[in-house]
Parts: structure tokens; C-alpha cells; sequence
């Protein structure tokens, strides 16, 4: 398993790591510290930083890893489908109601997958954010889908919305209600009743999408 951390350097004199709330792995290094210095730190304190990053605060799953062979499921939208893996060369991942990789590229498949995924989720979340902009009467200044951890969508104050790619394994009504609730928050930044009365005049049932996300949401975590 990896560990993902990012690097915040300064003119600090120590080396420190920190687990943020939403449990993003932070080190904060001197400048000039050299890689391998940090690297050996973050393998120190690897059992420690396992056990802080995995503890579930939004996710009720152990995150599984699976292997990509033929019978392999894969969530599209809510929905299971197979992974088939065929003897055709040709690149990249297809999709017609069960996923066909090639023999060839298997090895590859995760990233693959990943990239599908990106590209449908742009193609989803970013018409729907504008639907549901216009609805709200709001505007954004940019719409970002990218590699969120531990969030499904963010939005700062300067109006750019960020979304989890991985939002594109859940039923489109969980991917519009994460949608709304970032674009409610352009509206009202807390989450208080006049904030869930914006969201329920787009989105009626939407108790429904956020308690999906309570329950299910460590699927999306999950692999591929
Ligand atoms: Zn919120």
C-alpha cells in the first residue's frame, strides 16, 4: 500500500508530520531537505500514519484492493459491471455494459481505468454543476475534478469547485447531490437549515444520496 503525503517547506528548523482532518498526510521539512531524509521519516513512522490516515471518520469500508482478471466487478454509476479480460490488442479501457480490457495492457488496467473514469466524470460533473448552477442561481469560476482524498467535493471561497473523480462510481442521484451541496455552499458556507432548504428545493430526496454516501461511500474508495 502507499502512502501519499505532500511537502510544505520553509524556513522551519524541524521535521514534523502532521494527519489533517481530512486525513491528508502533511510534512512539513526545511527547505533544502533531501528527499531521502523525508522519505526514511515517513517509513519511521509508517505504522502510526497507517492507523491515522485509516481511521474511519466518513468511511465505514476497509479499502480492498482488487485484482483485474476476468469476473473482476466494477462500479460504473451505482451499478456493478464485469471485467473482461480479452485477447484483442487495442489500448485503453471500453465499456458496453461490462468493462473489456486487452490481455495486452492488463498490467496497465489500473491506471487505464483511472483515466476512463476521470474522463467520465468530467463529462458528467461538469454539464450537471452548470445545470444546477443556472437552477440555483450561482456562478462558479472553475470546476475542477481531480484526485481528492477523503472528500467528495470542496469549494473555496473564491467560488472553484473541486470534485472527486471517484464520485463517478456512485448513482448519478449521489453525484448530483454532492453537486448541489457544493454549489449551496456558494449560497451559505455553514451547513445550517437554511442551507439543506436550498439543497431539498433541486434535490427533494436528497436524505437519501447523503445517507448513500454515509453508508456506502468507502466503495468509491475501493479498487478498481
Ligand atoms: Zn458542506
Amino acid at each position: 500500500m502507499n502512502l501519499e503525503y505532500s511537502i510544505v517547506y520553509s524556513a522551519r528548523k524541524t521535521l514534523t508530520i502532521t494527519v489533517e482532518r481530512d486525513r491528508s498526510v502533511i510534512v512539513r521539512a526545511p527547505n533544502d531537505t533531501p528527499h531521502e531524509k523525508i522519505e526514511q521519516l515517513i517509513q519511521q513512522k509508517k505504522l502510526w500514519l497507517y492507523e491515522k490516515v485509516r481511521h474511519t471518520q466518513k468511511y465505514d469500508l476497509p479499502i480492498k484492493q482488487k485484482e483485474f482478471v476476468s469476473g473482476t466487478t466494477i462500479l460504473y454509476l451505482g451499478r456493478n459491471y464485469k471485467l473482461e479480460v480479452v485477447s484483442d490488442p487495442f489500448d485503453g479501457i471500453l465499456f458496453d455494459n461490462k468493462f473489456l480490457v486487452s490481455k495486452s495492457r492488463v498490467s496497465d488496467a489500473p491506471t487505464l481505468l483511472k483515466d476512463w473514469y476521470i474522463k467520465k466524470a468530467k463529462s458528467k460533473i461538469i454539464p450537471l454543476s452548470d445545470f444546477y448552477a443556472k437552477h440555483l442561481g450561482v456562478s462558479f469560476n472553475r470546476i475542477l475534478i481531480s484526485d481528492l482524498k477523503y472528500r467528495w467535493g470542496s469549494c473555496t471561497p473564491s467560488n472553484k469547485l473541486n470534485f472527486n473523480w471517484r464520485l463517478i462510481k456512485a448513482p448519478m442521484r449521489v453525484i448530483e447531490y454532492v453537486i448541489v451541496h457544493e454549489l449551496a455552499h456558494l449560497l451559505e458556507p455553514n451547513h445550517n437549515a437554511q442551507f439543506w432548504a436550498t439543497i431539498k428545493t433541486q434535490l427533494p430526496d436528497y436524505l437519501k444520496a447523503k445517507e448513500w454516501l454515509k453508508q456506502s461511500g468507502g466503495l468509491l474508495e475501493q479498487q478498481p
